[in-house]
């Protein structure tokens, strides 16, 4: 389908035609197991959901479309969609590069595959091509990365660091989940292998757990479909349903969240009682040119640097009403949270402090309500500490 966006995320897989009742949306296919005609005919196209699925192939062709990929391969959560990839990826004995402000629970599973199968793994300030550089060793196989990272929103730069990694025959693999396929699209860069966690912004409602796996390699790509089949992480054929629905509004559920989160970073960074805010739209961001370059849009993601410390932060988030304190992010509600004490409290505090992840920074993920109601809630909270 050679069309736009917000056109593809509606109708691509989901053509009436494709379907004798003429459904606009694509059928739930619950069966476990498919009927084949006979032990000597060949199978039809599906045979048991674990390998495949109607519901999740047209899921699968939609993201592969929006992240301008030829294979993408749903997941039954981010973690079993990374787990996958590394273990594609990875041998014992190889060594990886990873950007060290990444997600927590990415952090868990590399720390995981380090002390299981003896993979060596180099944790750089990606913000600067140069550190990634200096860690590349003979052995090494891979590069992890996020950008925007979680929760200090840093940048790294896709292009130069996908040039150098495919000088020495490393692999890139990229956790797109805070930009999605609307603001970001890393493949382009020449990035190898995209993920999602598609429970955030794809699926965007906080009702699903989900993740993805998106390339154009033919090879890994059969690698991978061999590895979730024999280790079984499939999103199941409901959830395929949810989040393909939840996708179909992506476009203009990310255009509202970073208006939004574009006045509140605005809002924040005005205000006495906050020493700095993070956030790529921001022209105080170090990376704004960057974020500029490599994105359509800077998203619905910041975080804050509160005065003061954990009681301080306690207050403001006590005094909230709209934004819920959960950890996740990418609903349409707005949410609040302290990494340091969730997504982050499995790092020992002398890293958390080297890191930049003070007791005193507070992430928001800026949901669609009214932007003066957001505004109110935060204004009124930052009275109280
Ligand atoms: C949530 C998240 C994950 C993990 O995804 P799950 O769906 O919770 O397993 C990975 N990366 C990022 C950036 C996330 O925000």
């Amino acid at each position: 389908m050679d069309y736009r966006f917000e056109t593809l995320a509606i109708h691509l897989g989901e053509e009436p035609d494709l379907w004798e009742s003429g459904d606009v949306v694509a059928p739930i296919h619950l069966s476990s197991t498919f009927a084949q005609r006979g032990p000597d005919e060949p199978p039809r196209g599906y045979r048991y959901s674990r390998i495949a699925n109607p519901t999740r192939d047209v899921l699968e062709r939609k993201l592969a479309a929006l992240e301008g990929a030829k294979y993408a391969l749903a997941f039954s959560s981010g973690m079993a969609a990374e787990t996958a990839v590394l273990t594609a990826l990875l041998k014992p004995g190889d060594h990886m590069i990873a950007f060290e402000d990444l997600y927590g629970g990415t952090k868990r599973v590399l720390d995981l595959f380090g002390r299981r199968y003896g993979v060596e793994i180099s944790f750089v300030d990606a913000t600067k091509v140069e550190n990634v550089l200096e860690a590349f060793t003979p052995r090494t196989r891979l590069i992890w990365l996020e950008s925007p990272t979680n929760p200090l929103l840093k940048l790294c730069d896709l292009e130069a660091i996908a040039k150098e990694a495919h000088r020495r025959d490393v692999k890139v693999v990229v956790d797109n989940t805070f930009a999605t396929p609307y603001f970001q699209n890393p493949l382009r860069f020449g990035v190898d292998v995209v993920v999602h966690s598609t429970t955030k912004y794809i699926n965007g409602h906080s009702d699903c757990l989900g993740g993805a796996v998106v390339l154009s390699d033919g090879d890994l790509y059969e690698e991978l479909s061999f590895i979730r089949r024999a280790t079984g992480g499939v999103l199941s054929p409901f959830d395929s349903y949810l989040t393909l629905r939840g996708l179909k509004t992506l476009a203009v559920r990310m255009r509202q969240h970073q208006e939004n989160a574009m006045r509140i970073a605005e809002f924040l960074e005005g205000h006495p009682k906050v020493i700095k805010v993070h956030y790529p739209g921001l022209k105080s961001h170090p990376q704004h040119e960057l974020a500029k370059k490599q994105m359509r849009g800077f998203g619905g993601m910041l975080s804050f640097e509160i005065k003061g410390g954990a009681p301080e932060a306690q207050r403001f988030i006590r005094g909230l009403k709209l934004f819920l304190f959960a950890t996740s992010l990418g609903g349409v509600e707005s949410l609040v949270n302290i990494p340091a004490k969730m997504s982050h409290d499995n790092l020992p505090p002398e890293e958390r402090k080297r890191l930049g992840i003070g007791d005193n920074l507070i992430r928001l993920s800026v949901g669609i309500e009214n932007a003066e109601d957001l505004i109110g809630d935060l204004e009124r909270a930052l009275r109280e500490i």
